[in-house]
């Protein structure tokens, strides 16, 4: 069999974390089968649909590395791809099922269902649609005609109807609990349980994948399949996303859309790899993978049937350890979009570094977890010092320390090779000379050169920066001190 499955978003905001996930493991399906996916944009509920969303949709999928060889953007086979442009398909598969007596026309008011439901209420009962318009005579239909309807699917009394999913097994739904459910609105639109029916059908996929909040309607969804004599998909519905308190995932527990995690520098990487892990977990327990491995040894046996736990700092974690494991060339183009807000123009900076920007990216990655923080940490080679960290100051420009600072960058100047090894090396003997401990010479160079107190090692950032700039920035703190601090913002 060919595999052929779908993502199918509705267009009613951005893409978040559950979606994303959905689709993800989706695409790993297709890929692990060499099958199909499909993008289905689910555009019948044309009041929930915000403007712009499907492309914003599109745009975080191919951010993710998620691929579709079929939707709205390249066309397919099976097309269209937006539910707004098979209406027609719907209409008719609805005369069809109206037609065989599977769909009766209910001409029930909003008025009349909600005393219904009150009434339910007060009884205690769950609320349900009696059956009120299926039991109306031919001469009571007649004498209708004309009147505005929704059309209901019959539901077989009696009956149970089973879901055999994928990920937990048979699940049981009694008729009982089941109304005559709305097939067709009364505006004539299909509602989303007939349409993904007639799709699913139309676009031959094979397997449903999506969220446990969608088991609900696989009954349904089975129901109108058998109703219009359609062989249904299999169906594998993956575990709900919580907070880590358990709770449903809300912005309280921080961002929720793929784009946000985006802007807040989350590699596409690291975010793949963390959403495949919320219910997913290779067979050889891995936990850093990219998507080719996983799409090699993806499937749907290993999908746990317990809610996946959804914790930032774990996401946060992972991107610190993909910005150190990517060959540098990928991190610097990961990070070249977040360089423009702290100031750095990599074609044309102020300073200009010894190393190239994936050496750059090299030397301060070990200390950031975000693509923001990476920026941040770079700007110390590509811009001037403009001030110095008063913490730093108080601690280590204390009374005498301009002179050293002074003397360090003439000794500095003379030096034949600027290797880490040789600074290293010539630090050790100019605090000998001078009888001074080396961390007296290194905590005031940092400063000088850095601004900061905290950051890579001395002598490697010192290489990295090149004698030139590293000697014009240690005498720029030396007149920074001499003068009381007056040239705080002074470019070398
Ligand atoms: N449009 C539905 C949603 O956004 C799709 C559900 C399904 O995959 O069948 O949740």
């Amino acid at each position: 069999m060919d595999v052929r499955v779908r993502y199918a978003p509705s267009p009613t905001g951005t893409l978040h974390i559950g979606g994303a996930r959905t689709a993800l493991f989706n695409y790993l399906f297709a890929r692990r089968h060499g099958g199909v996916m499909i993008l289905r944009i689910e555009d019948t509920d044309q009041g929930r649909e915000v403007p712009g969303s499907t492309e914003a949709i599109m745009r975080d999928l191919r951010f993710l590395g998620i691929v579709w060889q079929e939707g709205p953007d390249v066309g397919g086979p099976y097309g269209p791809y937006r539910q707004s442009e098979r209406l027609g398909l719907y209409r008719e598969a609805l005369d069809r099922l109206e037609r065989a007596g599977y769909a009766y026309r209910c001409y029930c008011t909003p008025e009349e269902l909600e005393q219904v439901r009150a009434a339910q209420r007060a009884r205690g009962e769950p609320p349900r649609y009696p059956g009120t318009c299926r039991h109306l005579s031919p001469a009571e239909r007649a004498a209708r005609t004309g009147q505005p309807y929704v059309l209901r699917l019959k539901v077989p009394e009696g009956e149970k109807t089973v879901v055999h999913d994928l990920v937990r097994g048979d699940v049981v739904f009694d008729h009982a609990v089941l109304d005559d459910f709305v097939v067709q609105k009364s505006d004539g639109m299909p509602v989303y349980n007939f349409a993904v029916v007639v799709d699913d059908a139309a676009m031959a996929v094979t397997h449903v994948i999506r969220g446990e909040e969608h088991l609900s309607n696989t009954p349904k969804q089975l129901l109108v399949a058998r109703a219009l004599g359609i062989h249904p998909p299999a169906f594998a519905h993956v575990p709900m996303i919580l907070a880590p308190d358990r709770s449903k995932l809300s912005k309280r527990h921080g961002a929720t859309s793929v784009g946000e995690y985006r802007d807040a520098g989350i590699l596409a990487e690291a975010l793949t790899n963390y959403l495949a892990l919320l219910g997913w977990s290779p067979p050889d327990g891995e936990e850093f993978f990219g998507l080719d491995d996983a799409a090699r040894v993806f499937d749907l046996d290993r999908v746990q049937h317990t809610a996946a736990i959804y914790d930032i700092r774990k996401l946060e974690w992972m991107n610190g350890q993909y910005l150190r494991r990517l060959p540098p060339a990928r991190v610097v183009e990961a990070v070249r979009p977040f360089l423009a807000a702290v100031g750095i123009d990599l074609e044309r900076p102020p300073v200009r570094p010894a190393v190239d920007p994936e050496g750059a990216v090299v030397l301060v990655r070990e200390r950031a977890r975000t693509l923001v923080e990476l920026a941040e940490a770079l700007k110390f080679l590509y811009l001037p010092i403009s001030g110095y960290d008063p913490q730093g100051v108080a601690k280590h420009f204390t009374p005498g320390t301009g002179p050293y600072l002074g003397r360090l960058a003439e000794a500095l100047e003379g030096l034949g090779s600027w290797t880490a090894n040789e600074l290293d090396a010539a630090f050790t003997r100019l605090a000998e000379a001078w009888q001074v401990p080396r961390a007296r010479l290194i905590h005031p160079t940092r400063l000088a050169l850095t601004g900061r107190t905290v950051g890579p090692g001395l002598f490697e950032l010192m290489a990295a920066l090149g004698p030139t700039e590293s000697v014009a920035r240690l005498r720029q703190a030396a007149r920074w001190l001499e003068t009381g601090g007056t040239e705080a913002g002074a470019t070398p």
